[in-house]
């Protein structure tokens, strides 16, 4: 196993993204065969269990109900709904139930109690189930914890200093305090970011600064392509080329040597060439499924094809941490608190994000 450092300056990490590409992706593939089983990729789907009419800013997404997206809103799924989805997509090769639901922040109540059982109910069916949900409190991460949820995501998504020009709902300092609520727990971490969304290289390399100097690392770091989508403030993006994504893959994979590095949004636009590279460079996760929350997605069976291409296996559950056991609602030491806690609103605004908005007075 490598030595896990924490401390890497942002010029270290350019040094290492700016590599001539054999030197980084060679460099990348040795720590990978030292951490991982380089033949073995875990799958997860994911659901979105409410979808859109969200609240927040975040300038790359269509679920936000300020912007003039083709995303229909969708109410809290049901468990049973839910059930059916995870047993199909574990019989299609998945090992771990992502479930997103487009909220600002988690409230306790009903909806939320409803969530717990999903949680229970996937756990039940043995696959990993992962959450995001917004910021968290810490009893509300150890619910989720004892209910037998195994990662919480919460994506850092950029630097600290791109992130004002992406999101004015929240500050990235939230991101960390709702990382730092779920620490607290057993619950694994997933953060990773997107790229492409206009940022520079710099904003990249200290995005992994911030993730990399975690203690203990993230256990899982997606790293997103955007996919710009109409009516969002970053509609009109171009696509960032495929030897950043690699680039992006590889660097995360050398500063994080343990983490699940995730191919995640964007694969749709990667060839299968592109996407084997980003393998040999320390990608050791996808997400399957035709949709990936309101973005398309390639589907199960090319994914299956190019596994069988590859010579690459779905990882197993709990390959890498122990299932965790699901405690029952009426057996819960953990009592909803009905926090209301004070999330910031830095309140600066964001030229694009508001002329998005201003769009969808003047169309409707
Ligand atoms: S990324 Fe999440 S928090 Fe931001 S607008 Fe979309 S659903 Fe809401």
């Amino acid at each position: 196993m490598s030595e896990i450092k924490n401390n890497w300056s942002k010029e270290e990490i350019l040094n290492l993204y700016n590599k001539p590409m054999m030197e980084l992706l060679y460099e990348a593939a040795t720590v990978h065969r030292k951490n991982h089983n380089p033949n073995q990729v875990q799958v997860s789907t994911l659901l979105s269990i409410k979808t859109g009419g969200c609240p927040e800013d975040c300038g790359y997404c269509p679920q936000a109900a300020r912007y003039h997206t083709n995303v229909e809103g969708n109410d809290l799924m049901g468990v049973q709904q839910v059930k059916a989805q995870a047993l199909r997509a574990k019989a299609s090769g998945s090992s771990r139930v992502c479930m997103g639901a487009a909220w600002r922040n988690v409230k306790d109540g009903e909806e939320f109690d409803q969530v717990l059982e999903m949680v229970r109910t996937i756990n039940k069916l043995d696959m990993e189930v992962c959450c995001t949900l917004g910021m968290i409190t810490e009893n509300q991460a150890k619910r989720l914890a004892e209910a037998g949820l195994y990662a919480y995501n919460h994506n850092l998504d950029t630097s600290e200093d791109y992130y004002k020009d992406v999101i004015s709902t929240r500050a990235y300092q939230d991101r960390l305090d709702t990382i730092g609520n779920v620490r607290k727990t057993n619950v694994t971490v997933c953060s990773g970011g997107i790229i492409g969304m206009g940022e520079k290289v710099e904003d990249r390399a200290g995005m992994l600064v911030a993730l990399a100097s975690l203690s203990p690392q993230p256990e899982s770091v997606p790293i997103n392509a955007l996919v710009a989508v109409e009516g969002t403030p970053m509609e009109e993006i171009e696509p960032i080329s495929i030897w950043e994504m690699i680039r992006m893959v590889a660097t995360t994979r050398i500063v994080m040597p343990n983490t699940q590095v995730r191919l995640s949004a964007g694969r749709t636009d990667m060839s299968r060439e592109g996407q084997a590279m980003c393998f040999f460079a320390g990608a050791n996760s996808i997400f399957a499924g035709d949709k990936l929350l309101t973005t398309p997605n390639p589907d199960v069976n090319q994914d299956m094809e190019m596994f069988k291409l590859l010579g690459l296996e779905p990882m197993k559950p709990f390959a890498k941490k122990a299932q965790p056991e699901s405690v029952e609602a009426e057996a819960s030491q953990y009592k909803p608190l009905g926090e209301k806690p004070r999330w910031t609103r830095p309140g600066h605004t964001i030229e694009r994000n508001e002329e998005a908005k201003a769009k969808r007075k003047v169309t409707k």
